[in-house]
């Protein structure tokens, strides 16, 4: 939250039309823009206009210090360079106090499933960046909250997001590129609930513009039922901030305990992932890393890491590091399900396919492809398949292989079909391979097919069996 600077230069106020009085030549040229900010965001009256001139006019230093103390500068009632740099910076376009708050009706929606609609798009971004940053944004507070969505192409949603310019159809206009980039209506009928974005700002999928995900999760929380909060570390904090690494993007706790004194905490609220150590017991279904049962749901490499799934959690291998990381599952895509049945990375495409059941997801980095979950059936496996038990993608051959119980299918990462020919028994193509699949993973010129506690090494060359290891041997337990 530190790294807010980029967007200061765009949003240099309109400052132009300056009053004809006489004696004003001599004020602050900051006066008329600091009356415009305080109106907008701080419901200054527009009766105090006659009188703002005076510097030691009680409403307007009472209305500076108010804003002072949100916004978390030292309280002087003065527009000083501190101030006034605060002012200037992107921000959004609901106020800070006032109207929202007193909006009647209700302050929280009264279900627990909302619908949402991308009713138009803007022109600065690729339309499925768009869906993904919306996604994204509801997902961070599906993340703490019993909240759901669902997307919906037609009709009236709950939360309706569009793009607009300038006068659009409310009592708030948009003022060109800067200042103002969004505004969103608490919960409730109709227009409430909904989020319009500022199409005069640059929206980018970066860092380069102004970050549709950044923002759109900042206005969802007015959608459902947040106020802007004077903690600058919180999302609902008015000024815009960019983030160096997005993808580490969290809420804070700030956030987190609004939110959930609206609607609660997630249904099955997860225990904190603390790395099991040898010493600690198999308990509280956390898997133990050197548990000799243990066995894998699925396994795959990520961007020269290994991830190992198990129940809700996964274990993180990474090159430079000899001790694994624990984490759950959803800190790094908090929509996957647990107990998942197969992954695999296609490094040609930097994406990560999971599946469970009869779905799989695309997953790039931290984020989830739009249009996923999708049917497995897409892929071309027959309705008789409810599942996958395990896959692998070769990148030298381009060919991924998904295994279901005794057989298995390949699939062309060229040609994007499944080949003719299968599904063919895993015993002919993989001797030596004998039992469940549970996973599989391609490293170093072999395939660690993974069964039960038991993992085979196999080599493709040879068309043999070379080691049996533990499974969790990856996790340096053997
Ligand atoms: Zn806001
Ligand atoms: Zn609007």
């Amino acid at each position: 939250m530190k790294h807010c600077t980029i967007f200061m230069l765009l949003c240099l106020p309109v400052c132009s039309a300056y009053p004809l009085n006489g004696a004003a030549k001599d004020e602050d040229p900051n006066m008329d823009f600091a009356q415009q900010y305080l109106e907008n965001y701080y419901n200054l009256g527009k009766d105090v206009q006659q009188v703002y001139r005076r510097k030691d006019n009680g409403a307007v230093v009472k209305k500076i210090q108010e804003m002072q103390k949100f916004l978390g500068l030292e309280v002087t009632g003065k527009l000083d360079s501190d101030t006034l740099e605060v002012m200037r910076k992107s921000r959004c376009g609901a106020p800070d106090v006032g109207t929202f708050s007193t909006f009647p009706g209700m302050p929280k929606w009264r279900k627990n499933h909302l619908t949402y609609r991308i009713v138009n798009y803007t022109r600065d971004l690729p339309r499925d960046a768009v869906d993904s940053a919306v996604e994204k944004a509801l997902k961070v507070w599906e993340e703490v909250t019993p909240l759901t969505f669902s997307r919906i192409h037609e009709g009236e949603a709950d939360i309706m997001i569009s793009f607009a310019v300038r006068e659009h159809g409310d009592f708030y206009p948009f003022d060109g590129p800067g200042e103002s980039l969004a505004h969103a209506y608490p919960p409730g009928p109709g227009f409430y609930g909904d989020v319009h974005f500022d199409d005069d700002e640059k929206w980018t999928e970066d860092a380069s513009g102004t970050n549709l995900f950044l923002v759109a999760a900042h206005e969802l929380g007015h959608s459902l039922g947040l106020f802007h909060s004077a903690n600058p570390k919180a999302l609902m904090y008015p000024l815009y901030n960019s983030f160096t690494d997005l993808t580490r993007f969290r809420l804070s706790q700030d956030d987190v305990d609004g939110i959930q004194s609206l609607y609660g905490p997630p249904p099955a609220s997860p225990a904190d992932p603390e790395l099991p150590t040898q010493s600690s017991p198999l308990e509280s279904g956390t898997p133990a890393p050197c548990d000799p049962a243990l066995s894998f749901d699925a396994v795959s490499t990520l961007r020269g890491e290994i991830l190992f799934f198990k129940d809700r959690y996964l274990w993180r291998k990474l090159p430079w590091k000899p001790k694994p990381e624990f984490h759950l599952i959803s800190t790094f895509w908090p929509s996957l399900p647990p107990h998942l049945d197969a992954a695999y990375e296609v490094k040609s495409k930097d994406t990560v396919f999971i599946f469970k059941g009869n779905k799989f997801w695309a997953v790039r980095g931290n984020d989830i492809q739009a249009g996923y979950p999708r049917s497995i059936y897409t892929l071309g496996f027959p309705p008789t398949i409810k599942k996958i038990d395990a896959a692998v993608s070769d990148k030298e051959k381009k060919k991924t292989y998904f295994f279901t119980g005794d057989k298995y299918w390949r699939f062309d990462e060229k040609s994007q079909s499944m080949e003719r020919g299968f599904p063919r028994p895993i015993a002919d193509d993989f001797p030596g391979v004998d039992g469940k699949v549970d996973a599989v993973l391609q490293t170093f010129g072999f395939f660690y097919f993974f069964s039960g506690s038991r993992q085979l090494e196999f080599d493709p060359n040879a068309r043999m069996v070379t080691h049996i290891f533990k499974s969790n041997s990856w996790l340096l337990c053997t």
